[in-house]
């Protein structure tokens, strides 16, 4: 993913990082073709002019707005947890299509969320491991990734239907998403909760919000599962992994 925005460039120059990978790790020459995103949508052939470890050339070819990206946006609200399991979440949410993970606080998060001088520090690194499964799985949108927000705010804030993964729920997922799609929802809401699961209080504010909760089946699965589970099926189910059109 380059950091320039495709629709203007003709010609770019990438530095620093790119430029290693391209030189010492992807050893590209003068002449080679790359595909470069911009995570705006928008994809752009291009060929290699010059390369150095410190700086590559490239000259654009062609640009393209394949279609991708999911008719739905997902957002999924992901309780914090242990860092290797949240951004496990992020990595394959980011594969699947997910468009916006929100980190929640709740009230049994043992992971708490950084202190502001290391937020920012936090966040970049959540957002490369975005980049590296957009770049990976051929995303042309990079999902946002949003500061960590208390469960009553994201609850407040979250758009279109929300759907509340919750161990103790009734309503199973596949029988909820049946109900969306007669909807078409133009975005999704999900719900996933920490290590620790959500509390009574959590579930019945989710309720008096509007939120569904479903149930992922009689086993409990660990947050990670739970979060891929649930955006699979319901990418599966509002169009987001259907194959390619034509
Ligand atoms: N320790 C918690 C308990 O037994 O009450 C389990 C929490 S589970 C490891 C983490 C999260 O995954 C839950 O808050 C919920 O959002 C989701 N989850 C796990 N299994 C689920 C299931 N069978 N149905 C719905 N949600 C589930």
């Amino acid at each position: 993913m380059v950091a320039q925005d495709l629709a203007e460039a003709s010609e770019l120059l990438l530095s620093s990082e790119l430029a290693h990978r391209a030189a010492r790790v992807l050893r590209l020459r003068p002449g080679d073709q790359v595909v470069l995103f911009d995570g705006s949508g928008l994809e752009a052939e291009a060929v290699v002019t010059a390369i150095s470890a410190r700086e590559v050339g490239l000259r654009i070819l062609q640009r393209s707005t394949p279609p991708r990206e999911a008719p739905v946006r997902v957002v999924l609200y992901q309780a914090l947890i242990a860092a290797t399991r949240f951004e496990l979440v992020l990595e394959k949410g980011t594969e699947l299509g997910v468009q916006a993970f929100v980190p929640t606080v709740c009230a049994r998060c043992t992971s708490r969320p950084a202190p502001a001088h290391a937020l920012a520090g936090k966040l970049a690194r959540w957002r490369a491991v975005t980049v590296a499964a957009a770049e990976q799985s051929g995303r042309t949108r990079l999902p946002e990734v949003s500061k960590p927000l208390p469960l009553e705010e994201a609850l407040a804030s979250s758009p279109g239907p929300k759907l509340f993964a919750w161990e103790h729920a009734v309503e199973p997922l596949p029988k909820v998403l049946e109900r969306l799609q007669e909807l078409h929802p133009q975005a999704v809401s999900l719900f996933v909760g920490p290590e620790g699961g959500f509390t009574a209080e959590e579930a019945a504010l989710a309720r008096s919000c509007g939120a569904v909760a479903v149930s992922l089946g009689p086993r409990t699965l660990r947050a990670e599962t739970a979060a891929i589970v649930l955006c699979a099926l319901s990418l599966l189910a509002l169009g987001g992994l259907a194959p390619p059109a034509g």
